[in-house]
């Protein structure tokens, strides 16, 4: 098909469009009131980047991409309607390395294009296209592509639930090191081979994509605890930047750019991540830190002590001041509904009701706030953890509704413990603590909480839901 002369300046200026809508997307994403049309308008930028490909000068094999581009839709169609909100973060996370993925798989293409002109016996028309500056790009945008399909689909299995979390051996951070040097080397060696003109042996390449991909599986296993967060928004970036450097391989705008928006995006979420817990990255990354996790279990003293949803009710409409500690199990019962109307109920009695929310709160940044947010709570009402820490020693009563590793006090006190240095509420410091959970099962980090055994702590044991209602319905039998 021979398209008209002036393709290549349209789809420059469509890539423009779309840079624009991205950036615009994403500004749109940091409220929640704005995020859903930010959604929107950063798909609409991806769709057009997408369908003006097609017509650049040069393309072939159109009916594999078109192939390649049902099946990707068909896929996330399904899956994204499926998902629910709690498994969020293992879909980000396998989708995110699958761009990884992709980004490696574009970068060894090329590689394998640009070696096979170099060998001895290459057709007359093949020509080995990349400059030295692209040829490092390639090789970079594979590593960090690589690790970061594999560490993904790793982060995946553990926050799916379908291997241990913390998963160490012995030496571990030397193994580690010795597949990534192992990596660059054989890249390395690949690398100066093609910018001195002198093809690399086959078996260099598949060992520099090999020893990438087991880097990025054996970088991801001992970390685990609370840090997931940090390490998807890591990957996150990671995939971004591979995407970029790739873009820069294949001389293609929308890939540079898109990849630069969500390199630079995850980066920041790193760094917040990072912060939230109190961890700095080479710490999350390398330390192994309080892998031990059974010190914490051995500290704790007290008895759960049960309390009914009646007299659980008349205390908080008693009170003056109640602080609502949303956690994961808020999610998991979809329970944001009833504990906004039950907040509603203790407002119009004259109560001071806010809502406290820790940033890794659920299992992905925002996950509270988005939730609170579709329930209708105003924002004024919900307060950030730095706010609302001083706060509590004035709380009458504290409400923690399927909260539990972002409310433990081990955070502060056990060195030994997977979550120790991580910032939490001081929900302990209220006067009185009522928990709603169903029964003794763990949090994300699989401690135990010495929150629960205090002695100002009552246990409201039930779905999330249903004791919310149940809180309801108490406070609607009272007479003032
Ligand atoms: P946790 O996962 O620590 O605890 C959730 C609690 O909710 C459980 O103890 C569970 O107890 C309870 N629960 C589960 N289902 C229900 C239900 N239907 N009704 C009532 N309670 C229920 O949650 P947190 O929000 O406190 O902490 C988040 C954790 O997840 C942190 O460790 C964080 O690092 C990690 N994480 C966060 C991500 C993020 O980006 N925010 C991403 C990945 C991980 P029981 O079974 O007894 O009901």
């Amino acid at each position: 098909m021979t398209l008209p002369a002036w393709m290549p300046a349209l789809a420059d200026a469509i890539y423009f469009i779309a840079a624009v809508l991205f950036i615009w997307g994403i500004k749109r994403m940091s409220s929640p009131r704005t995020a859903r049309t930010g959604i929107v308008w950063a798909g609409v930028g991806m769709a057009a980047a997408i369908l003006v490909t097609f017509f650049l000068p040069g393309m072939h094999n159109l009916g594999w991409m078109v192939g390649a581009v049902v099946v990707g839709v068909v896929v996330s169609w399904w899956v994204g309607r499926r998902v629910p909100m709690t498994a969020m973060p293992q879909m980000v996370a396998i989708f995110n390395g699958m761009g990884g993925g992709a980004a490696a798989a574009i970068g060894a293409v090329e590689l394998i294009k640009f070696n096979a002109a170099l060998l001895p016996g290459a057709s007359a028309g093949a020509t080995a296209h990349l400059s030295p500056v692209e040829l490092a790009l390639a090789y970079l945008g594979i590593l960090i592509g690589a690790v970061s399909f594999t560490g993904s689909a790793i982060a995946f299995a553990k926050l799916q639930g379908w291997m241990d979390k913390r998963f160490i051996f012995p030496l571990q951070r030397w193994v580690n090191l010795a597949f990534f040097a192992a990596a660059v080397v054989c890249g390395g060696i690949a690398l100066v081979a093609g910018i001195d003109g002198h093809a690399f042996a086959w078996g260099l390449l598949i060992a520099f994509v090999l020893l990438a991909l087991v880097f990025g599986v054996a970088m991801t296993l001992p970390i685990g605890g609370a840090d997931m967060p940090v390490v998807i928004s890591m990957y996150n970036a990671f995939t971004g930047l591979a995407v970029a450097f790739e873009g820069f391989v294949l001389q293609n705008e929308a890939m540079i750019i898109a990849g630069m928006v969500v390199g630079a995006a995850g980066t920041l979420l790193t760094q917040l991540m990072a912060k939230a817990m109190n961890r700095s990255l080479t710490n999350v990354l390398f330390s192994n830190f309080g892998t031990g996790g059974g010190a914490a279990q051995q500290d704790i003293s007290g008895a759960l002590k049960p309390i009914d949803a009646n007299d659980a009710a008349v205390m908080m409409a008693y009170a003056e001041r109640v602080a609502i500690v949303p956690g994961y199990g808020m999610a998991v019962a979809q329970a944001q509904h009833k504990v906004w109307e039950f907040a509603k109920l203790l407002i119009s009695r004259g109560v001071k009701v806010r809502f406290a929310i820790h940033p890794v709160a659920g299992r992905m940044p925002g996950h509270m706030n988005v939730l609170l947010a579709e329930a209708g709570v105003p924002y004024d009402l919900i307060e950030d953890m730095d706010d609302i820490n001083p706060e509590f020693p004035n709380i009458d009563v504290a409400l923690v509704i399927g909260a539990n590793d972002v409310v433990n006090p081990v955070a502060r006190t056990d060195k030994g413990s997977p979550i120790y240095g991580m910032p939490i509420l001081d929900v302990s410091k209220a006067r009185n603590v009522i928990v709603i959970k169903r029964g003794r099962g763990k949090g994300f980090a699989g401690i135990e909480n010495a929150l629960f055994y205090a002695d100002n702590t009552r246990m409201l044991y039930g779905d999330g839901q249903a004791m919310a209602g149940e809180l309801v319905a108490g406070l609607k039998t009272l007479d003032v």
